[in-house]
């Protein structure tokens, strides 16, 4: 299969083929014809699979059919993973002039804040530091029309250390928008948020 016929545009075919990247990884075969029909996903990927692509590009197609607004927020347990993951956003987004600010801890709050304030299409956060600028001044944060929410590393936020953060967050957030999760390993937490109506551990197989 090529890119185009996992239904992504020629603008972001031509993106990644200036990045020689042709032909799409598993993940990507698997998760992008699904996320630009609307629906959540939850993927099983490790660091190198392609997982952010396979999450960034139909993000992008669908931006750019709609951009209006704080279109999607990515959450990671590390500043070094989002980095990382605005890196790929800003390079297969450019030619739509994507907005993306990264909010990760150990930086200044009130640029932080400022750059929020702009409607960035595209938030990538550390949920510790984002929940901290929820808290102070959520409606200055314009989160009314966030369509996705992706959860990058979802074993490694659902822990503890982060589910009073990720609650504010989630709480913050319209009810109605898709939810990506990736994941290397599945734990029960991840399979309760992705499918909260089915019992604990069910299916962890799948
Ligand atoms: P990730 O798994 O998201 O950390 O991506 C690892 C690296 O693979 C990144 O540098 C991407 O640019 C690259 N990459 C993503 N998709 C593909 C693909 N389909 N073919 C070759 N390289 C890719």
């Amino acid at each position: 299969l090529t890119f185009s016929e996992l239904g992504l545009s020629s603008w972001l075919v031509n993106s990644l083929k200036a990045m020689s990247i042709t032909s799409p990884s598993e993940i990507q075969t698997k998760c992008i014809p699904e996320i630009l029909k609307g629906r959540d996903v939850i993927g099983g990927a490790k660091t190198g699979s392609g997982k952010t692509a396979a999450f960034a590009l139909p993000i992008l197609q669908k931006l750019s059919e709609d951009p209006f607004g704080v279109f999607a927020i990515v959450l990671t347990p590390t500043r070094e993973l989002a980095y990382q993951i605005a890196e790929q956003f800003r390079v297969l987004g450019k030619s739509v002039g994507l907005k993306d600010v990264v909010i990760v801890g150990g930086m200044d709050m009130l640029p932080q804040a400022i750059a929020l304030s702009k409607r960035p299409h595209v938030i990538i956060a550390t949920p510790g530091r984002l929940h901290d600028h929820i808290n102070s001044s959520k409606d200055a944060m314009h989160l009314s029309r966030v369509k996705f929410l992706v959860l990058d590393e979802a074993d490694r936020l659902l822990t503890e250390t982060f589910a009073e953060d990720l609650g504010g967050i989630l709480g913050a957030l319209p009810q109605k928008r898709q939810t990506l999760l990736f994941t290397a390993t599945m734990t029960d937490e991840v399979l309760e948020l992705a499918n909260p109506e089915s019992s604990q551990g069910e299916s962890a197989s799948k």
